[in-house]
C-alpha cells in the first residue's frame, strides 16, 4: 500500500499524519529557499487525496490487527509500531507512529495547500474528520497572498470543516526585506491574511527568520516584524534563523556583497530588539528549530517577556571565549541549552573542537558550514 507524501512539514508536526493535497510550491522564488527548486507545482485530484485517506484507514486497521496478534489488545505500543514497519514498510511505520502518538494531528502538505478551491479543501478536511473521528487538529501551510485573496466566508467554511491552524512563513514584516528575498508578499498582505485567519477562528503560526535582513536591514527587520505581530497577535511565532544555502539567489547576493550576513551575536541582538518591540500581544514565542542558537527562547508573552530577555542577557554577558564555546557546542549538537556548558566533560570536548578549527577567524566560516547542514 502507498500514499503520496511530500518532503517537508513544520517541526511541530513531527507526530502528525502527513496527507499531501498539493505538490511543491506555486511561488518557488524565495531567495533563501531551495526546498522545491526545479519541481513543478500541481494540485492533486481530490479523489486521489481521499483515496489516500482510505489507504491510511486500511493501514491503521492492519496495525490494530498486528497489535492483537501481539497480545496488545489493539493498543499501539512502540513494539507494535516497529513490527508493523518491519512487516510492511514505511507507510505502516508512519501510520503506526502516528497512532502511537495519539492519532490526533494531521498536516496537509505541501507549501501552500490553501490555494486549492475552498470547496475541494473543505471536502478533504471534512473527509479526514469523518474517517478519523479522533483527529482534533488539522493544519496546513499557506502563503499570505493566497489567504488575502480568500473571502472571509471561505476561511470560516474551512474552520467549520475542521481546519484548526495555518502555518505561514512570514519571514519578515518589513517590505524592504520581503522585496530583497523575493517573498512575493507585502507587509500589508501579511497583516490582512493574519487578521482574516484570526477572524475566521483559525489559529495562526507565523515563522520569523532572524538574520534575513542582513546587516543593512537588521533593525528594520526586527521593528517591522514586531509591528506586524503587534497588529495580528498570532497565537504562535516560531523563530527559524537564516542559513544562507549555496546555489540560492541569496547566496549569490551574499557573494556579490549586496547581502551581508549577520554573525551569531548580531542575530541574538536582533531577536532582542524584536522581543523588546512586541507590545500588547498574547503570543507564544517558540524556538524549536535546530538553526536557532538560543533554544531557551520559548515562552508566553507578555508574562514571560522579562525571562526571555534575561536569557538573552545571560548569553550576551558571556565572555568572548565562552560565547564561542557555546556557539560551537550548540552547532555541533553537544549543547542544547546554555546550562549544558556547566558539564565539564562537554565543555572540554567543545574546547577541543575549537582548537581543531585553528585561527579564531575561522570560527564564523565553520559555524556557517555547520548551519547549512541543518537545512
Ligand atoms: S513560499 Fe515557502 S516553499 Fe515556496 S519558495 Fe517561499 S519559502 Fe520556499
Amino acid at each position: 500500500m502507498f500514499i503520496e507524501q511530500g518532503p517537508i512539514r513544520p517541526p511541530s508536526e513531527a507526530d502528525s499524519l502527513l496527507i499531501r493535497v498539493t505538490r511543491n510550491c506555486p511561488w518557488n522564488r524565495c531567495a533563501f529557499c531551495k526546498t522545491f527548486k526545479g519541481e513543478q507545482f500541481s494540485r492533486r485530484p481530490v479523489e486521489d487525496v481521499l483515496a489516500d485517506v482510505d489507504t491510511v484507514s486500511r493501514v491503521a486497521k492492519q496495525v490494530g490487527e498486528i497489535s492483537r496478534e501481539m497480545g496488545r489488545e489493539g493498543s499501539v505500543t512502540a513494539d507494535v509500531v516497529h513490527e508493523a514497519g518491519a512487516r510492511h514498510g514505511h507507510l505502516h511505520y508512519h501510520v503506526g507512529a502516528w497512532l502511537y502518538n495519539g492519532g490526533q494531528n494531521v498536516f496537509l502538505q505541501d507549501a501552500n495547500s490553501i490555494i486549492l478551491k475552498t470547496d475541494d479543501l473543505v471536502r478533504v478536511v471534512d473527509y479526514i474528520r469523518q474517517v478519523f473521528p479522533a483527529v482534533d487538529r488539522i493544519t496546513t501551510y499557506a502563503r499570505a497572498d493566497t489567504v488575502a485573496r480568500k473571502k472571509e466566508h471561505e476561511l470560516t467554511a474551512l474552520r467549520e470543516a475542521g481546519l484548526n491552524r495555518i502555518h505561514m512563513g512570514m519571514e519578515s514584516g518589513s517590505d524592504q526585506v520581503l522585496k530583497l528575498i523575493q517573498k512575493g508578499v507585502t507587509a500589508a498582505q501579511l497583516e490582512e491574511a493574519g487578521c482574516k485567519i484570526k477572524a475566521a477562528g483559525i489559529s495562526i503560526c507565523w515563522y520569523v527568520m532572524p538574520g534575513l535582513g542582513g546587516r543593512q536591514y537588521s533593525r528594520e527587520h526586527a521593528l517591522e516584524t514586531a509591528a506586524r505581530i503587534n497588529t495580528v497577535n498570532p497565537e504562535h511565532v516560531r523563530l527559524r534563523t537564516l542559513s544562507v544555502l549555496k546555489r540560492t539567489p541569496l547566496h549569490d547576493l551574499m557573494t556579490s556583497g549586496v547581502f551581508e550576513p549577520l554573525d551569531e551575536d548580531e542575530i541574538v541582538a536582533e531577536i532582542r530588539l524584536l522581543i523588546e518591540s512586541l507590545q500588547g500581544v498574547t503570543t507564544r514565542l517558540v524556538s524549536d528549530h535546530i538553526l536557532n542558537l538560543l533554544q531557551e527562547l520559548e515562552g508566553n508573552l507578555p508574562g514571560d517577556r522579562d525571562r526571555l530577555l534575561s536569557v538573552i542577557d545571560r548569553y550576551q554577558d558571556l565572555p568572548g571565549d565562552e560565547k564561542a564555546n557555546f556557539q560551537v557546542g550548540r552547532r555541533a549538537g553537544v549543547y542544547r541549552f546554555m546550562d549544558d556548558m556547566r558539564d565539564p566533560s562537554r565543555h572540554r570536548y567543545v574546547e577541543g573542537l575549537l582548537r581543531d578549527m585553528g585561527e579564531p577567524g575561522n570560527l564564523k566560516k565553520h559555524l556557517e558550514s555547520i548551519r547549512r547542514k541543518f537545512v
